[in-house]
Order: C-alpha cells, then structure tokens, then sequence
C-alpha cells in the first residue's frame, strides 16, 4: 500500500491509505459487474473489525496456544495438534515464514504472529490500533478467521482462495480459529483455484505484460468472453491465457448467442432433454467440472433430435450457472451464410484488419443486417 502510495504521489498518510484503497475498490467492484459475477451479500474490510481480531486472540490466548514476546504475540504451532493439516505439512521441516523475518523471540520457527506490537521497526506503522498488548497492528492472518466467524459462524461448508495459501495462509487460519472455537472441522471443503499464466511466462508487473479487464475490452473482447475462457479450463488447473484463446471464446460464446436465437424462434424435434439436464448437473456436482458442464451444453444445443423449446428452457436454466447472459438476448433469426460474415468479419476485427473488417460488413449490409458493436459483442439488426 505504501509503495501504491508513492507511485501515486500520495501522502503517506492513514487517510490516503483509505481513499487509495476505496478507489481500487471501486474498479474491482465495476470489472466484477461486467464479468457477472453475483454480488455478496457481505463485504467486511479488515479495518473495520480490528475489535472482533482482538477478541479471538484474547480467546486464543485463554486457551494457551500464544505466547507474548517484547514486539508480538505469536500463535505457538508446537501447542495444535493438528497444525499443517490441510497442506500435509510436516512439523520437522517447517521453516520459518519468508514474509516476515526469522525472530529470534520464537519458540518454533513456524510460530506466526497474531498482533504486532508498535514498536522497533513497526513503531512508525501507518495503522495502529490499542489492544490488552498495547498499540499496534494484527498480523496477517487473523483478519480472515475473524471475519469468517463472525459472518458465517465457527463452522461453515466451502472457504475459497489461490492454491498459494494452502501452506501458510489457510495453514494459520485454521490453526487459529479452530483453536479458539475449540470446534473442529472450521471449514468442510477447501477449493483452492491454480494460477492464469501466459503461454511463454509469467504474467506481472514488471513484464509489462499485465492484461487488465478493460485493456481486453479496449482491443475489442466482451469482458463476458473471458468468463467463457475461465469456464473452459477447471479451477484446479492454471490456466494459460492468450489472445488467441481468447478470440476463440469469443467466437464460441457469439454461436452460443446465437444459437439461443434460434431456439428461441423454433418448435421442432420430439425428445426430451432430460439427459442433458442430467449430464451438466452431473458435471458440476462433480467438484465444478465446467469444461465438461460447457461439452454438455454444447451437445445439446447441437442436438436437433431434441425438442428446441427443452433445450431453450434448458440453456436458461444451465446460465444461472454459467452467467453469460444468455436470457438477455433479443429474437433476430440470422441465416448461416450472414452467421459466417460476421465470424470472419470479428476475426478481421480483433486482428486490426479494418479495411477487411468494413468489407464483410458491407457485404453482410448488403444482405439486409447492420452490426451493432454493443458492450454484449455484434448484435445484428435488420437495416
Ligand atoms: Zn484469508
């Protein structure tokens, strides 16, 4: 935050912090909108529940797994039994956290910190805050267990996150809260999400090779062609993230537009669609299978054997899962060959082809459609 503070010229003040902090706040907020990811129904800052922090070490300390030194209070990993479950860890081998320095003040080289206390080289902390050990700042992974009980409760189903937390961040949440809960499991499931790469390397800042949402939205993507990238590749796989990819989502979730308007227009074919009902529900009870829920749904929509209305009816349904939109598009039936126009004419697109690009459009004009490049990708209209 400090180092945001600076590249911003910004005062190294707690004020800026908070106003450096609401302001990418508010761009998260607004990319989250556009990849239609569902609002929660609660977004607690760590800030604001320093009380509810300090209250759960008071109780971790009740019941003797802290220790206090002259600049902190550690939790004592020797005193859980279990500690290390979750990334199988083995007590013997743990070295200390590399985020912080080794102390000299602990007991155990894993022992992590639940309060800071101001002093030393954290006299001067930007954010401080008086607790029973004095003023001072929380360590880094009590926020998450305080603010999960306090929400959800001392036990709760599913707890998200990168698959780089399992070693230590989600290793000390647990340690933590079922400690003072003294209940056991804390968490039933833990889905951990791998990594987007690049093809060649790793994607950062000092690369330069950083995509933000609105960039691909600038080089002409639906912000919603990459939710239908994400869905392609299942959350415990990374992910390699190219342009080119991402043009085919693009493409793909365009005939999948379309294909809803066409069903939506048509009454034909006598099965039923149960089984493909059956085949996404399956696919996504089985720990979020979307690549093959996605080959589900693709299969049906292809299957002209089964009646248009069920599978219209069915691909609605399946959106509530997916979130592409789907029931927001509008009835236009589009003949094939004017289908391929536009494809080719959004390959020109994304490759800078301009004047090609305005060729097929005038060739799909003179077929009767104009193309309105909407924030939902072409939509065709009658001219
Ligand atoms: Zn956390």
């Amino acid at each position: 935050m400090i180092k945001a503070l600076k590249r911003e010229k910004l005062d190294i003040s707690e004020e800026s912090l908070l106003t450096l902090a609401k302001k990418y706040e508010a761009v998260w907020q607004d990319d989250m909108v556009k990849i239609n990811i569902l609002p929660a129904e609660v977004y607690c800052k760590a800030t604001e529940h320093v009380d509810d922090m300090i209250e759960m070490i008071k109780k971790i300390k009740e019941k003797g797994f802290s220790y206090e030194s002259d600049s902190c209070v550690y939790f004592d990993i020797s005193k859980f039994k279990d500690y290390g479950k979750l990334a199988r860890l083995k007590l013997e081998n743990l070295e200390a956290g590399a985020r912080v320095e080794v102390d000299k003040e602990k007991k155990n080289p894993g022992d992590f910190v639940l309060w800071f206390k101001a002093v030393g080289k954290h006299e001067k902390h930007i954010m401080q805050w008086d607790s029973p050990w004095g003023e001072g700042f929380p360590g880094w992974h009590i926020e998450c267990s305080a603010m999960s009980v306090k929400y959800l409760g001392e036990q709760f189903d599913i707890h998200t996150g990168g698959i780089e937390h399992v070693p230590v961040h989600h290793t000390n949440e647990i340690a933590q809260t079922e400690s003072s809960s003294g209940k056991t499991p804390w968490v039933k499931y833990w889905m951990h999400g791998e990594h987007l790469t690049l093809a060649k390397e790793k994607m950062s800042k000092s690369l330069g090779n950083v995509f933000l949402l609105d960039d691909l939205i600038e080089k002409g993507f639906d912000p919603l062609a990459f939710r239908y990238l994400c869905l392609g590749s299942h959350y415990r796989k990374q992910m390699i993230f190219t342009l080119e990819s991402l043009e085919g989502a693009q493409n793909s979730l365009n005939k999948l537009r379309n294909k809803v308007l066409e069903l939506m227009q048509r009454d034909e074919g006598e099965r039923a669609v149960e089984d493909y009902i059956e085949r996404f529900q399956a696919a996504i009870n089985d720990d979020l299978n979307m690549p093959q829920a996605l080959a589900a749904v693709w299969d049906m929509v292809k299957d002209e054997e089964v009646n248009s209305k069920e599978r219209y009816d069915a691909l609605i349904e399946f959106d509530r899962v997916l979130g592409l939109g789907l029931d927001d598009i509008k009835s236009l039936e589009i003949p094939e060959d004017v289908q391929r126009l536009l494809e080719e004419r959004e390959h020109a697109r994304l490759n800078k082809h301009w004047n090609d690009a305005d060729a097929i459009r005038d060739k799909i004009k003179e077929k009767g459609y104009i193309i309105d490049d909407g924030a939902k990708g072409p939509v065709l209209k009658r001219v």
